[in-house]
């Protein structure tokens, strides 16, 4: 039978709907069409699509049992390297991982992958009885710092060994971006805390609320009897442009921002938490997390969302796809802009009006596209006298994040290179004996995937390294 060129098509929510709701924005595939899309998978010979992704799932194994209808089996297959299918089939980056690997895609469009393995996850979750079962101890005990996913898998991997695994974690829930930054139409909440219960079924104990460098050091956590640490602390420190007007009311760091809305329920009628709901919303950035952002901003109320971004669409660095949803929702895209200073409202004739102090305007200059810069990106250049005023009552500065420096801060002889990254060896040592890194902490921001193949590199390390004591 001559195979289909086109991936089958992901069911979304309109675009005037989920502009309104933060429900999930992709519905997922039905039993037969999930069927349908792995029989375009060719079975061939070199597995290219397993190179392609970071914890090297057996793709084509799997997909070979949802062609047979077995999608237990294609879970299983999944999960004997990847901890959180159901997060990654919805957010990894596949177009330049095992789906921009895919023979078939040489031709045609690849095999949708992804959205093969959330649908093998989501079946799992929705049908599987049994919660997985706890080995018996080996009697390591091993602390893990931050719950985002390079902490999870890191966790998980030992917990499967035997090992006493305990998560400490900064903020209320568990689960890292994945809870505070990736917005629930995207990646619903309820997912992640399925696949954190996984990780407790198999004996893993989460401690939150607790700030390594802080409530608790690295060193004390040896003194309580854990014999290896990891560090999977993440990039959440956001960065500024250094522009004046930053310290306004109503700019927000996209993180700050997120995190209100995410974690905060800032969407709910009376929230606990002030966030900006309706009026004019800027957002500077033109990465993932700008997207999320902007969209979450339009569900939250407000009546026009722009993208300022310095250079053009072809050097945005979002995914494609999550461009094209914001797009469909109405999101402006003011493109080759860059801000150059925030305007606040002041009415001298009324020092206590309550808008003193709030953002009024942003003023903006345009640019245009010189020569390359190192990585390849067309450097932006400023076009004299083109500055122009835009009317914005809030802002979100969505132009990256760097590691925090506070456990370094606290912790004697951990190197850290200039970006603020924790300096590790192939195996994910640091410069401190028994103290492993991993995810976003170490590379600074990056990708799902990225930071849970770091969180398996260290648990292959930490167990080697207890194993042989
Ligand atoms: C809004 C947003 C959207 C994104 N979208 C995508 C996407 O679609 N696809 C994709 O692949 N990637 C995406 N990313 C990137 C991805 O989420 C990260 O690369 C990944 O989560 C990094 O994992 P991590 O485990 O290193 O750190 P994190 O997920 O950042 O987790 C670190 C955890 O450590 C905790 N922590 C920090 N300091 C301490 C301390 N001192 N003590 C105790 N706990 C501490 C933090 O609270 C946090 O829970 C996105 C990022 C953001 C911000």
């Amino acid at each position: 039978m001559p195979v289909n060129p086109k991936k089958h098509e992901m069911p979304t929510q309109a675009p005037e709907v989920r502009a309104r709701n933060f429900q999930e924005v992709a519905l997922g595939y039905t039993k037969e069409v999930a069927v349908e899309e792995a029989k375009r998978c060719l079975n061939c010979k070199n597995k290219p699509c397993v190179e392609g992704c970071p914890v090297n799932i057996d793709i084509p194994a799997f997909i070979a049992r949802m062609k047979e209808e077995d999608f237990e089996g294609a879970y299983q297959i999944i999960t004997k390297t990847s901890s959180l299918p159901a997060v990654c089939g919805r957010v990894c980056p596949q177009e330049t991982q095992c789906e921009c690997k895919c023979t078939l895609g040489i031709r045609f469009e690849p095999v949708g992958i992804g959205r093969l393995e959330r649908f093998a996850a989501d079946w799992h979750n929705a049908h599987a009885e049994e919660a997985a079962k706890r080995p018996a101890s080996n009697g390591h005990r091993v602390a893990i710092v931050g719950s985002g996913p390079s902490g999870l898998t890191c966790a998980g991997d030992l917990a499967k060994k035997g090992y006493e695994v305990t998560v400490f974690e900064a903020l209320h829930t568990a689960g890292g971006v994945l809870v505070y930054g990736i917005p629930e139409f995207r990646l619903p909440k309820a997912i992640v805390s399925k696949e954190v219960d996984t990780l407790k079924s198999l004996g893993v104990s989460v401690e939150t609320n607790i700030v390594v460098g802080k409530t608790i050091t690295v060193d004390e956590l040896f003194e309580m009897g854990y014999e290896a640490v990891f560090i999977g602390s993440g990039a959440g420190l956001p960065g500024f442009m250094g522009i004046p007007g930053e310290s306004l009311k109503g700019v927000y760091s996209a993180n700050e921002f997120l995190t209100r809305s995410n974690l905060m329920k800032a969407y709910r009628e009376h929230p606990d938490t002030p966030i900006m709901k309706g009026g004019k919303v800027a957002v500077v950035g033109g990465g993932n997390v700008a997207m999320d952002a902007a969209r979450t901003a339009l569900r939250l109320g407000a009546e026009e969302v722009s993208i300022v971004y310095r250079r053009s669409m072809e050097e945005l660095p979002a995914r494609k796809e999550e461009v094209e949803h914001a797009q469909e929702e109405g999101i402006r895209f003011l493109l080759l802009n860059n801000p150059v200073e925030i305007l606040g409202y002041q009415n001298p004739e009324d020092p206590r009006d309550p808008k003193n102090g709030f953002v009024k305007s942003m003023r903006c200059i345009k640019m245009e596209l010189g020569e390359p810069d190192e990585k390849g990106r067309r450097r932006p250049i400023p076009i004299p006298g083109s500055e122009f005023e835009m009317e914005v009552d809030t802002v979100i500065m969505s132009i990256g994040t760097s590691p925090n420096p506070l456990i370094k801060n606290t912790t004697d002889g951990l190197e850290v290179n200039r970006r603020g990254g924790i300096i590790v060896n192939e195996d994910g040592l640091t410069s401190r004996e028994a103290v492993y890194a991993g995810g976003d902490a170490v590379t600074g921001a990056a990708t799902v995937i990225s930071a849970m193949g770091a969180g398996k590199t260290a648990a292959k390390a930490i167990d080697a390294y207890l194993s042989g004591k």
